[in-house]
């Protein structure tokens, strides 16, 4: 088939390079000159592990091509993607100015029938509206199709090759006859391609990553209390895990949840709430908890120090709203910098992917490592932000050697207490008992 996408981010790239893979021919487009001429260039202007291989493969095979011309980009797709931002404007709600600006521009391109598909996330009806900017500017008929995505990034390729689900919203035979086609080679072991209306397919998405914030939250909210009262989440989480109901998977505590998707999902599924004049108290309760959550590591540090963090050296290991992506779209670790600076410490900080992206953010209010152990000299503690895998094992004698302090606070719950105790560090972790 030949398919347009419209935005080459973290979803629009990975959805055009992996429906290339299968044999499509994928034009992406992008407003974004450099990055495009980037992507010409054959280089990627993201962190996302295993799209390279596919990126460069499709290309030499003359599959996949880079533009910003919408009019080339779309003039013979059959198909054409909208993965463009939807941004939390000043109340919550998802900011739809860049999927109905560019279906106004694809409207008015557009000569034949195509298939509209809404990868972004966007808010119940967007589909109508949608239909109506296309009524509003052509006569050409055109099917809206509501697809939204579920790839996780950091193992987005998979994701995407393998989905657990497609979720296809539309009411057209037509359209649907055409994304089971496109879709087909994804689900070959058998994961179902659901269809529904769009409205419930739009719901779907929020409702997804809604319940995910959710658990995530809960878990906080239970590491919380095993602080107080003396237990041990870790196995409290084995402990629940364990019954399929609950499942063994995000059940991990942290420093509150972050990324591009679910602080920005959330608060658009309560402000959705809100305008139905519906009191939606669970997801009103996970944004507030989140919020201390993601200081919760800073408190423990003001509290070890006295509230004295000033001159202190701390140095971060970790910056990534997750391990494996360079993403750093409302990352916990940039809300724990903001926070030390206020109080006067001295950062320095390392990440495999993600230090240029923090960079732009905070300039040179920190210093960025070579690597993990370089930051470490002569700092008071260690706070660990992102679960890389690199973290997990590190030489606990250099660690101990370079630093100051043995002071180690882990906002992801990386090592055994028993090897905190044996190498002599203090350790103060979530929802576990503080070694000192
Ligand atoms: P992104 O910010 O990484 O990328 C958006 C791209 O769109 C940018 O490259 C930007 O330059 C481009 N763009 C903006 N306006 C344009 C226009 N008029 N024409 C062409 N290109 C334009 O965003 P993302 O993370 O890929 O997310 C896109 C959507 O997918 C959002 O609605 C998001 O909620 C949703 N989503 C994201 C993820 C994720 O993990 N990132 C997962 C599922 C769903």
């Amino acid at each position: 088939m030949k398919i347009a996408v419209v935005g080459t981010g973290y979803v629009g790239l990975v959805t055009g390079t992996c429906l290339a893979e299968t044999g499509n021919t994928v034009t992406c487009v992008d407003i974004n000159e450099e990055k495009v001429k980037m992507m010409q260039a054959f280089k990627l202007p993201i962190y996302e592990p295993g799209l390279d291989l596919l990126f460069h493969r499709n290309i030499e095979q003359g599959r996949l091509k880079f533009t910003t011309n919408l009019a080339d980009a779309i003039s013979d797709a059959q198909i054409i993607y909208l993965a463009l931002p939807t941004p939390p404007d000043g109340d919550g709600a998802a900011d739809l100015s860049y999927v109905l600006g560019a279906a106004k521009d694809i409207a008015k391109l557009i000569k034949e029938y195509k298939v509209i598909v809404t990868k972004s996330t966007v808010p119940v009806g967007t589909a109508d509206k949608v239909i109506k900017v296309f009524k509003d500017n052509t006569s050409v008929e055109v099917d809206v199709v509501s697809n939204p995505e579920f790839l996780r990034e950091g193992v987005a390729v998979e994701d995407f090759m393998k989905p657990d689900r497609v979720v296809v919203g539309t009411e057209s035979v037509r359209a649907q006859k055409l994304m089971a086609e496109l879709y087909g080679p994804y689900v070959r072991q058998g994961n179902p391609i659901i269809f529904m209306d769009a409205r419930s397919s739009e719901l779907t998405k929020y409702a997804a990553n809604s319940f995910l914030a959710t658990k995530i939250t809960f878990m906080n909210e239970i590491a919380n209390l095993c602080e107080l009262v003396g237990a041990d989440v870790d196995a409290v989480r084995k402990g629940i895990g364990s019954d399929d109901r609950i499942g063994k998977r995000f059940l991990f505590p942290g420093v509150g949840y972050g990324g591009s998707c679910f602080p920005k999902d959330v608060q658009a599924l309560a402000h959705s709430a809100r305008e139905n004049k519906y009191d939606f108290k669970i997801l009103e309760s996970v944004m507030e908890v989140n919020d201390i959550q993601r200081k919760v590591l800073v408190e423990k540090m003001r509290k070890y120090y006295d509230g004295q963090l000033k001159g202190k050296k701390i140095a971060i290991w970790g910056l990534a709203f997750k391990p494996e992506t360079d993403d750093i779209r409302e990352a916990p670790a940039l809300y724990i910098i903001e926070e030390l600076l206020k109080d006067g410490a001295i950062i320095s900080a390392f990440d495999p992917e993600a230090m240029s992206n923090v960079k732009k953010v905070v300039g040179d209010k920190i210093h960025f490592g070579d690597n993990q152990y370089d930051i470490l000299k002569d700092a008071d503690a260690l706070v660990i932000v992102t679960e890389w895998s690199v973290f997990r094992t590190p030489d606990f004698d250099r660690v101990g050697t370079l630093l100051k302090s043995k002071v180690i606070f882990d906002g992801r719950n990386l090592y055994d207490l028993q090897k905190m105790i044996d190498c002599g560090y203090y350790y103060n972790s979530i929802g576990r008992k503080t070694i000192s």
